[in-house]
């Protein structure tokens, strides 16, 4: 099964691509969570992405496609993947139509703006792993742990408000016209698209994400 996440940054992608992977035993890939560990390692990639990225740019869609299409040759992803984060925009959705990588479904988790805000000013992560957390709507069991390894959780540098305004401006530019492209594909390939109202308790969301994915 492969299965894009959609929705504006912060919508709860994270947060529902830890359940799915879990639920479907396919892996996340999250072109951010990698792209962060690069720029932590500080390899070429890393270097070549760290300043867009803290300023909340795209990174090229070239380096994007070349990331995503090594990682899905990967043995994990011979029965799917989750795309969390990816494709960002039309040029990437279509390098993946050219390489006949099929998507399946297509979730677009809404959620508007200035709740958007609300949740990147609270979002704390832990770095390793990528879990997600929210100083008021989802906390650690310890304040500022994460919760399996008690390691430190971070605040990300691109969740700052102005920065967060400037990343939700590109998500209804350059990402949001993927609903229309993929919706349009409904029909003549396999693809299912379904749009999941992203307010309520993760574990509501959770629920509709599942009532789909069948
Ligand atoms: P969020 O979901 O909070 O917006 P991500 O972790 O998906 O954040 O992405 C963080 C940053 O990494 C983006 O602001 C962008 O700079 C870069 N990035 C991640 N994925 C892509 C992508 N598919 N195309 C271009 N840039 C990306
Ligand atoms: P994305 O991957 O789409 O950028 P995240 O999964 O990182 O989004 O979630 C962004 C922030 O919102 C995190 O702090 C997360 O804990 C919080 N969050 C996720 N889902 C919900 C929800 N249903 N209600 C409130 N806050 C949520
Ligand atoms: P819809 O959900 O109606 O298909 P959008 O998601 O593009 O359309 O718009 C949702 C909201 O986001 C609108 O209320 C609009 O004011 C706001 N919006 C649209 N484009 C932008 C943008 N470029 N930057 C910031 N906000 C935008």
């Amino acid at each position: 099964m492969r299965v894009i996440l959609l929705g504006a940054p912060g919508a709860g992608k994270g947060t529902q691509a830890k359940f799915i992977m879990e639920q479907f035993g396919i892996p996340q890939i999250s072109t951010g969570d990698m792209l962060r560990a690069a720029v932590k390692a500080g390899s070429p990639l890393g270097l070549k992405v760290k300043d867009i990225m803290s300023s909340g740019g795209l990174v090229s869609d070239d380096i994007i496609i070349a990331l995503v299409k090594e990682r899905i040759e990967q043995p994990d992803c011979a029965n799917g993947f989750l795309f969390d984060g990816f494709p960002r925009t039309i040029p990437q959705a279509e390098a993946m139509v050219s390489a006949q990588v099929d998507i399946d479904y297509v979730l677009e988790i809404d959620v508007a703006d200035e709740e958007i805000v609300a949740r990147l000013s609270g979002r704390r992560v832990h770095e390793a792993s990528g879990r997600v957390y929210h100083t008021i709507y989802n906390p650690p069991k310890v304040e500022g742990k994460d919760d399996e390894t008690g390691d430190s959780l971070v605040q990300r540098p691109d969740d700052q408000e102005e920065t967060v305004r400037k990343r939700l401006g590109l998500y209804h530019d350059q990402t949001k016209p993927l609903v229309g492209f993929y919706a349009a594909r409904q029909g003549s390939t396999a693809v299912k698209c379904y749009k999941i109202p992203g307010v309520g308790s993760v574990e509501e969301i959770r629920q509709r994400v599942l009532d789909v994915l069948k």
